[in-house]
């Protein structure tokens, strides 16, 4: 199998694989969707009661309008700077599973005072700056006077398999590398394939129709129901396209990266199984 990047950003990756086969080129869909490792935040503590503020010594209720299960789930969905190398699993660390440490839990804290929107850019981390939501205009709840809230929570490490709040990729997805051909000997020029194509895959070069963009095909075969006997779409079984983009807890380089050394390790753990039954 070997691997083209046609385009990479921080969050999003775009490559071409070829010389494999479908099964392998899911094998390493399903892996960044649930086998990649990340930071969220998983216990949240709800300071009780009034909660004293800063301004001329006026004391708010702890209190806001949502319950605190969904300031909970909205915290744990936000996505938190993760460094693979830094951050242990809490069930792998060398302490109590109970117990928490900085070698495997973020801890931050949050004090907002209404009337206020409180963003995911209010959690102050403990463990240090470079911890902070990249994402700071995320709404978590919406205070009025007289409310406000003061919580602490830890984020440790947990993968897509355990809940959604640990996955890192989302629109992973690939297909079959188009092929698009026109044969000119049978092709009427009557332009329907360029107005018909979702996908701009046509244009009109010196009075005749080409293939402009064929990568951009989604195989949906719209222009060959149009004309059927000039126009022919095919897909490579061995050569396909693939996408995926990351929530920004790491870039698409290192989810790329920890995804093809995982596959490759769980596929010799089999292989050194299969040979030991011999
Ligand atoms: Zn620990």
């Amino acid at each position: 199998m070997q691997i083209d990047v046609l385009e990479i950003e921080d969050t999003r990756a775009k490559l071409l694989i070829y010389d494999a086969d479908p099964f392998i080129v899911n094998a390493l869909r399903r892996t960044l969707m649930s086998d990649i490792p990340k930071m969220a935040i998983e216990e949240v503590d709800f300071h009780l009661g009034p909660i004293g503020t800063t301004e001329g010594g006026r004391v708010a209720d702890g209190s806001s309008p949502l319950f605190d299960e969904i300031i909970a789930h909205r915290l744990g969905l936000i996505p938190i700077p993760t460094d693979l190398k830094r951050f242990n699993r809490r069930d792998e660390c060398d302490h109590e599973p109970e117990k928490s440490c900085p070698l495997c839990t973020i801890t931050y804290t949050l004090h907002k005072v209404g009337p206020c929107t409180v963003y995911s850019g209010d959690l102050e981390p403990i463990n240090g700056p470079e911890f902070r939501p990249r994402d700071e205009l995320i709404p978590i709840v919406e205070l009025s006077e007289g409310q406000a809230i003061y919580i602490t929570a830890n984020a440790v490490l947990g993968t897509g398999k355990e809940h959604a709040k640990w996955q890192v990729t989302s629109g992973v997805g690939y297909k079959y590398y188009p092929s698009v051909t026109i044969d000119d000997s049978k092709c009427t020029d009557c332009r329907r394939c360029i107005e018909i194509c979702p996908e701009n895959v046509f244009e009109e070069m010196d009075g005749k129709v080409v293939v402009k963009n064929p990568e951009n095909c989604s195989l949906c075969n719209t222009c060959v129901d149009e004309c059927p006997d000039s126009i022919k779409v095919e897909g490579d079984r061995t050569k396909f396209i693939f996408s995926f983009e990351t929530d920004g807890s790491l870039s698409a380089e290192e989810t790329l990266k920890y995804a093809l050394q995982h596959l490759a390790d769980r596929f010799e753990a089999l292989r050194e199984s299969v040979s030991e039954l011999k």
